[in-house]
């Protein structure tokens, strides 16, 4: 059940190479080659740059801060080129009406909405759901009044029949939760530096950032059996095996409790999905004879 990464890049099984996929600002893509990579624009220029000149090698243009630029979109709907686009909200609150410019691109091109997990964030789910834009949700350390949203977006995202495309983090929970061949949650959200390398400006990883030793390779297996040996609320959550970790950066003190209930939330739905797919499943005397 998991929501595949933009464009598919080859991300390889567990115990194969390493594949990391760099995800460069434009100003330092140019020498990419025909390396695989992801784009990520700031302004118009770039944009419109890169929407003409993308090769193959690009597997998606990440765009950011343009959603306020309606002439970014209408090129967008047009450019012959089809790479397709991860568009990323900064403020969900004050941005989520302009997603009504994204329906034209979505219909000409691959397109997913990266949504902060940040006060507002629902209302920006809930419309881009209405127009059936695949999202990714984007959480840190949520507080208590992100925390509440977040259970409403999971109520909206299991019963609402509006949604009806993938909602990155819930899909690969709800996949996980019922033995789905996810691995975890940094994967999901595309933050395994091991596979997802994100570049700044200098071309440094942002990831693993001065941790002496660490390496993108064993990042996320080092930060969770660090978690563990320091007696972490990790140590003994159910979930660490879908989460590793992942709400315990930048404050390693911060509290899980919100998060698990959410994470709960989504477990007992998949409970229950299993159930109901368990009950109709054919039964030994329902086959029919020889
Ligand atoms: S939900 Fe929190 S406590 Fe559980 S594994 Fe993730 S970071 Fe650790």
């Amino acid at each position: 059940m998991d929501q595949p990464p933009l464009t598919e890049p080859a991300v390889p099984d567990s115990g194969t190479a390493r594949y990391e996929l760099p995800i460069l600002p434009a100003a330092s893509a140019g020498g990419m080659g025909s390396e695989d990579c992801v784009v990520v624009v700031r302004n118009l220029g770039e944009f419109h740059h890169w929407l003409r000149q993308a090769t193959p090698a690009v597997q998606w243009i990440q765009v950011e801060g343009l959603l306020d630029q309606p002439e970014a979109w209408i090129d967008a709907a047009r450019a012959p080129n089809d790479v397709a686009l991860d568009v990323v909200m900064s403020d969900p609150l004050v941005e989520y009406p302009m997603l009504y410019r994204l329906v034209d691109v979505h219909n000409a091109r691959g397109l997913r909405v990266t949504i902060p997990l940040r006060t507002g964030f629902l209302k920006a789910l809930r419309l881009a759901a209405a127009l059936h834009l695949p999202v990714r949700l984007l959480p840190q350390q949520p507080d208590e009044e992100e925390l509440g949203e977040l259970m409403e977006a999971i109520h909206f995202y299991l019963h609402d029949p509006m949604v009806d495309t993938p909602v990155e983090f819930f899909h690969s929970a709800l996949g996980w939760s019922t033995g789905g061949s996810i691995t975890d949650l940094w994967l999901a959200l595309e933050r395994d530096p091991a596979v997802f390398q994100q570049l700044d400006d200098a071309g440094k990883p942002l990831l693993p950032a001065d941790r002496p030793g660490a390496t993108a390779e064993t990042f996320v297996s080092d930060h969770i059996e660090q978690l563990r040996r320091d007696r972490s609320e990790c140590a003994t959550c159910s979930w660490s095996a879908f989460c590793r970790g992942y709400f315990k950066l930048p404050d390693p003190g911060y509290s899980c409790g919100g998060i698990v209930k959410a994470l709960d939330l989504l477990g007992a739905a998949a409970t229950e999905i299993a159930t109901e797919i368990g009950d109709f499943a054919p039964q030994p005397e329902d086959e029919m004879p020889n």
